[in-house]
């Protein structure tokens, strides 16, 4: 089964949910690729031999600066026919999700979404994906090849096996069409800390909080854990916190180790982006709130007077 990974980074660093996916296919077994593509990434694909990769294709070119799709697609297809891949593997992102959809779309390949496991049965690749609103697991595969399939966030963890990859540089040849888009502007949110993806601690925040100005409150906490800010879509949706931050349904799924939920009622659109987490401790008034339910320790009280209390304990066992 020669798989290819795609390997996306971000700020001079490879994006740990595709290094999940690479360390998943080498457990896999197999021949196992990975490519990166961007400008000036070489130095970045050596690390990719580190979590089980053969060889890293690298496609090194200005042209490739900005974060778009389709010349990353032109990238894959070319080395998908040139090396008859018959798997290909994303972790899912904003631009994995839009290059593995315009590969799919260029090979007429099946894409299998939102995985959540993958094993090998009787030889045959079988995916596993969450449905109808996360209560069922399915079991999918695909009807011919090249095989694509894109992992839901924070399903793998990366894991180093050791080794060293071949690095084969990649001549990179654009598609008319595929230069049209030019990225005028990025725009991100300044924020410190790691992203709510990468986390090991998630301090999320909701309507409980009461007002936008408490997130403050979560940021000192998260700050204090070395963790990320999140909200639920209430709040979002409510401008309180920016939509990059949220868990659920229709944002984002995480899987820290732990995760804080503050004033959170826990609706079941919430609770699918966030029970894969380690340990989930839940701080709410109502003692009968149902994200009390699933929560390993439930805190019956205000949130406004336990998480500075708490953020004042962190500092003190850290002695900052
Ligand atoms: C199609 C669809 C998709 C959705 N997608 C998402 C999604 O991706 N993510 C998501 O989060 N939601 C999603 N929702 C919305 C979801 O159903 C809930 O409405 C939302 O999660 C509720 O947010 P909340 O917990 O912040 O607010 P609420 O449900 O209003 O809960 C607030 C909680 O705060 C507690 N509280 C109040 N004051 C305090 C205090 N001082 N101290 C402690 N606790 C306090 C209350 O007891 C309550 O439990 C979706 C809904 C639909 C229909």
């Amino acid at each position: 089964m020669p798989t290819l990974v795609f390997l996306e980074d971000h700020e001079g660093e490879l994006v740990k949910g595709s290094l999940g996916v690479l360390s998943k296919a080498a457990q896999l077994g197999g021949d196992v690729a990975a490519v990166v593509v961007g400008s000036e990434v070489k130095q970045l694909a050596a690390e990719a031999g580190r979590f089980g990769a053969s060889t890293v294709y690298v496609a090194d070119d200005p042209a490739l600066a900005a974060p778009l799709p389709q010349p990353r697609v032109d990238v894959l297809a070319g080395l998908v026919r040139a090396h008859g891949f018959d798997t290909v593997l994303f972790g899912a992102s904003v631009l994995s999700a839009d290059v593995a959809a315009g590969l799919a779309a260029r090979l007429g390949a099946g894409l299998n979404w939102d995985l959540v496991d993958l094993e090998l049965r009787d030889g045959r690749l079988v995916g596993r994906r969450p449905a109808l609103q996360d209560s069922v697991y399915v079991d999918v595969g695909w009807k011919g090849e090249p095989r694509l399939a894109l992992v839901r966030s924070g399903t793998f963890e990366p894991a180093e096996s050791g080794g060293d990859a071949t690095l084969e540089d990649v001549t990179v040849e654009l598609e008319d069409f595929s230069a049209q888009a030019v990225m005028l502007e990025r725009a991100h949110a300044e924020s410190e800390g790691p992203s709510i993806e990468d986390a090991d601690v998630i301090v999320a925040g909701g309507r409980g909080l009461g007002e936008p100005d408490k997130f403050a409150l979560l940021e000192d906490l998260a700050s204090a854990l070395g963790g990320a800010v999140a909200a639920t879509r209430a709040v979002v949706d409510a401008g309180w916190y920016p939509y990059a931050s949220q868990v659920g349904q229709t944002g984002k799924t995480v899987a820290p180790k732990l995760y804080v939920a503050c004033g959170i009622s826990g609706a079941i659109q919430h609770k699918v982006g966030m029970q894969a987490s380690g340990t989930i401790v839940a701080i709410n008034k109502d003692p009968n709130a149902p994200i009390f339910e699933y929560s390993d320790l439930a805190v019956v009280g205000d949130v406004h007077e336990i998480v500075p209390k708490l953020t004042e304990l962190v500092r003190e066992r850290k002695g900052s």
